[in-house]
């Protein structure tokens, strides 16, 4: 299949291509990723799923933000990765799934802070890039991808909603948590 733009020339969707959706909470980025991802026939990243996990572990293991460098130091042990053979690809640690854990409302309450820990940032930034060239045709979503993670994707897109359609989006996904 080939696509055009206005500024770039025509690419090939057989060939290597990140799509990077960016912007903040409940603009829809994950549905639309997902949906695009199935489309185009390319891998999806949930990157958020990556940082639930975090928030997880943390909880699990009593360690919270008053203790950042050894939360990042138990996530690095914890060798989170995605099983790709699922759709969509389950998250893993110590080898094991924790998707339904990751989905849990106390994880949802803290997730948010636990992103902001510089150094963890830094590590998933790493983690994404590595995924990233491991799978090289993928739609990746989370408020950094095209921003920071992969400022070199082909396609970048930026989502937005109004305050009043993502406050709506945010109380139905807790609502369904
Ligand atoms: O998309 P989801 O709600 O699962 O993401 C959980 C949280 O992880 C977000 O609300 C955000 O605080 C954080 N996040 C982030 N950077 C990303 C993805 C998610 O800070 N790339």
């Amino acid at each position: 299949m080939l696509f055009r733009s206005p500024q770039r020339p025509v690419f090939r969707l057989d060939q290597p291509i990140i799509i990077t959706i960016d912007g903040p909470a409940g603009t829809g980025k994950s549905s639309v990723a997902r949906q695009l991802a199935k489309r185009l026939g390319l891998d999806f990243l949930d990157t958020g799923a990556m940082y639930r996990a975090a928030a997880a572990i943390g909880l699990d293991h009593g360690i919270g933000l008053e203790h950042p460098a050894k939360l990042v130091d138990l996530v690095a042990k914890a060798d989170l990765h995605f099983d790709w053979s699922q759709d969509p690809p389950t998250m893993l640690a110590w080898g094991a799934s924790i998707n339904d854990r990751i989905r849990d409302t106390d994880v949802t309450a803290i997730v948010s802070p636990i992103a902001g820990i510089p150094a963890l940032r830094e590590h998933m930034v790493r983690k994404q890039r590595i995924i990233g060239s491991q799978h090289p045709r993928l739609v990746t979503e989370g408020r950094d991808q095209g921003s920071v993670v992969f400022p070199d994707a082909l396609v970048q897109f930026y989502l937005t909603a109004s305050v009043q359609e993502r406050a709506r989006r945010r109380t139905q996904q807790l609502a369904a948590s």
